[in-house]
């Protein structure tokens, strides 16, 4: 498939290639074509050398020369680059514009020790030719700034035959690059390391040593170098401060073929790496030096170099002043950005997953604590960041470190969004199951019967809750951030188990005094109820009342009182005890009881009004009058004959029962014939009860001020209209017995 967007690129014979997937890189890459357009296939090409990854560890060697002067064909006899060449018999131009391919060729000593650098990335610009200039100066200014700004050495191709012609074309051409390196450091005093000129001259015949040939060509160098109009301020700058210089020959290819590859081979292990120092005079002399010298780096890492030589090539291209540092600056934006964007898309595929399960668990209502999050993400973190620092950090320094600050904080927000978002979850999850395990713990105490100890499963479920927020904290922490820290969050966590435990334990109070309320009621409906029953004989239950003792009636309400308050006491004392023994403040133990006595006397004030039911009281009192009539002092039934008095002792039994519904229409004991002090019993509010308290309280008379009841009406069972009305329908049904009782005395005589 072929990209269709992309600019064509003419190939050696000049057609035009695809820039597509499947490229041709056979004769490397043609960085600028020959409308001085920038090739967008660079990082392609880099990629596919393998060179993108390199950082520093690549250098650029550039070729200067007239044309066809065998710039080519050396190139790829030093580096098996594939550029390429005029035939020998169409002698037409080739190389147009700039290309760029890398060394192919390794070479390893008898150590089998690198005698070649790695990563030698090698441009062949198009020559200027002598005869038409002009219009080609322009390609040529441009071209010499572009090589200078980026080669490390700078290889400068002559004929010997030349040496020493001064107005040759090889001559115009140094002057142009001579002027463009000044108009650079001009305008990068501090940035603009030295270039190595590397002089190789063509067929070298022997005749003329190479000493001499050098020194021509110094001379030659020196004199145009005073000829430059230099700018401001640099006047007296001398060449030296600008290059270095070496020198080498190379015989004649067709003569010497094979002293000419044997010569090739010798002069590529000279671009290794090595070091030479650079206060050394102006000149690397020794026919073995390296000549890839750290100084001569341009210090731009592989992977920016495209975007870098891109920025150069258009402010060169369209005669902006070349500002290096600014160039360098935008470069470093560019990467960070672009190398930041690369190491989060791995963060993004660990993080971005635990932030959908913690917005999806949030948005459902249902906190969920992820699993080990603090390794899981702080892992993502620190890969992130030691990549983006790894690949980052080589670019401009200040650039470098506000790009990892922004990354940082980008990174930390999100990150601190997830782990306040775990903590809250295992906040809330936990309080959610404290409650539950409380409640659960309750409940299967009251399975059993209800002796458990409160106070203890609250302390259990207390410190259960706390160990899990903990570990499940710890597991969320991302190592080497201050953030992530959860020292706050655990007190705040600890405060509301407090605050729900406090909630809970009222809850419990609730529970045992609705336990105590039930238990008082349930004993007072049993035993009052056996006080009432005793009304349903006349003589006290058993028997007739011994001499001077009282019936059973008379004490009726002093015994109801006494089975009440004791029972009330022994609810209040088991309450106490209890209450005690989850921890219910003193308070709260003083209120509970003040409800008990109140809810019990509720409690006994309806098992009261339940005997008084009209049908229950008018049985009783039936009753009661039937075992006085019917029985005699012995407890014998009677038998009635007509002599007997019976309407003198029907009178006596139904004064006598008649005497109950007064007794019994009012609570008062028979010491004082007063009300029991029902009031002093209950005592004043205390001082911590809420209204939530009082609100399912009955108001009672006597007690409660604003009720508008004296104590006197709350103990009034009867009213004076009930009393009327049961006494006369009493004594109907008295009537009735007696009516029996009469037929049956003279049903026995007519038998
Ligand atoms: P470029 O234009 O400088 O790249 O030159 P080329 O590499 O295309 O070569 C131009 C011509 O010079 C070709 O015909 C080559 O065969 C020839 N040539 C290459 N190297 C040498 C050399 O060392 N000596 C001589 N005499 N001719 C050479
Ligand atoms: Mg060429």
């Amino acid at each position: 498939a072929r990209n269709p967007s992309a600019p064509p690129v003419m190939t050696m014979n000049g057609h035009f290639a695809s820039t597509g997937e499947n490229q041709d890189f056979e004769h490397g890459v043609q960085i600028i074509d020959q409308d001085k357009n920038f090739n967008g296939n660079l990082p392609q090409y880099l990629q596919a050398e393998r060179i993108t990854k390199a950082g520093f560890n690549y250098h650029l060697i550039s070729v200067f020369g007239s044309q066809s002067t065998g710039k080519s064909t050396l190139l790829n006899y030093l580096f098996g680059t594939a550029f390429g060449v005029m035939s020998e018999s169409e002698r037409r131009q080739t190389t147009k514009g700039i290309w760029m391919s890398k060394n192919k060729k390794e070479h390893f000593n008898e150590r089998q020790e690198r005698s070649m650098a790695e990563n030698i990335l090698v441009m062949d610009v198009e020559g200027t030719d002598g005869r038409e200039r002009g219009e080609d100066q322009d390609f040529e200014r441009k071209s010499a700034l572009f090589a200078l700004a980026t080669s490390e050495v700078l290889i400068v191709n002559i004929w010997e035959h030349q040496v020493g012609l001064y107005q040759g074309a090889n001559m115009g051409l140094l002057k142009t690059v001579f002027e463009v390196d000044l108009q650079l450091f001009l305008k990068n005093a501090k940035n603009v390391t030295k270039s190595l000129l590397f002089f190789v001259i063509r067929d070298h015949l022997g005749t003329t040593p190479l000493t001499n040939l050098k020194q021509t060509l110094m001379q030659d160098l020196e004199r145009i170098w005073s000829s430059l109009s230099k700018p401001q301020g640099l006047e007296k700058s001398k060449i030296g401060d600008y290059f270095d210089f070496t020198f080498v020959a190379l015989p004649h290819k067709i003569l010497q073929p094979q002293k000419f590859e044997e010569e090739v081979a010798k002069l590529g292990t000279r671009f290794r790496e090595g070091y030479v120092d650079p206060k050394r005079a102006g000149l690397v002399e020794d026919p073995n030096d390296p000549v890839l010298l750290p100084q001569y780096h341009r210090r731009i890492p592989a992977d920016g170099f495209p975007h870098y030589a891109e920025g150069i090539w258009e402010q060169i291209d369209s005669n902006k002043d070349l500002d290096l540092p600014t160039q360098q600056e935008l470069l470093a934006q560019f990467r960070c950005d672009e190398i930041s964007k690369e190491v989060l898309v791995p963060f993004d595929g660990v993080v971005a997953p635990l932030e959908e399960r913690q917005n999806n668990a949030i948005s459902a209502g249902k906190p969920t604590v992820l699993p080990d999050l603090g390794k899981t993400i702080g892992n993502a973190r620190q890969t992130a960041l030691k990549s983006f620092e790894e690949e980052a950090s080589r670019y401009h320094k200040g650039v470098f470190k506000r790009k990892q600050t922004e990354l940082e904080n980008k990174i930390d927000g999100r990150l601190k969004t997830l782990f306040q978002g775990q903590l809250s979850a295992a906040h809330k999850s936990g309080i959610h199951d404290f409650s539950d395990a409380v409640a659960a713990a309750v409940k299967a105490g009251q399975k059993k019967g209800g002796n458990y100890d409160f106070y203890k499963i609250v302390q259990t479920e207390k410190s259960k809750a706390i160990k899990r927020f903990e570990s499940e904290a710890q597991a969320s922490l991302v190592t080497g951030t201050p953030w992530s820290d959860f020292g706050s969050q655990l007190n705040l966590y600890r405060k509301e188990l407090d605050e729900v435990s406090g909630r809970l334990r009222k809850e419990e109070m609730r529970r045992l005094a609705t336990r105590s309320e039930r238990w008082v009621r349930s004993r007072l409906g049993e035993s009052v109820g056996l006080e009432f029953n005793k009304l349903g004989s006349g003589r006290g239950g058993s028997g007739a009342p011994a001499e001077g003792e009282k019936p059973a009636e008379k004490d009726l309400w002093d015994r109801i009182w006494a089975l009440f308050t004791d029972t009330v006491s022994h609810a209040e004392s088991r309450f106490t005890e209890r209450a005690r023994s989850f921890d219910a403040s003193p308070d709260e133990v003083e209120v509970g009881l003040w409800r008990l006595r109140r809810k019990s006397w509720a409690a006994l004030r309806d098992k009261i009004d339940e005997e008084m039911m009209e049908g229950n009281l008018l049985l009783k009192l039936r009753e009661n009058f039937e075992d006085k009539f019917r029985y005699d002092e012995e407890g014998v039934p009677r038998i009635w004959r007509p002599t007997d008095d019976i309407e003198g002792l029907y009178t006596k039994a139904r004064e006598s029962t008649l005497e109950l519904i007064p007794l019994l229409s009012r609570f008062k004991l028979s010491g004082t014939s007063a009300p029991p002090p029902l009031d002093a019993w209950i005592g004043t509010p205390p001082e911590s009860v809420t209204p939530a308290d009082e609100e399912d309280l009955h108001p009672i008379g006597g007690v409660d001020e604003d009720e508008g009841r004296s104590l006197d009406e709350e103990m009034t069972v009867l009213s004076d209209g009930k009393r009327q009305d049961l006494a006369t329908r009493f004594k109907k049904t008295a009537d009735g017995v007696y009516v029996e009782a009469k037929r049956s005395a003279i049903g026995g005589v007519t038998q």
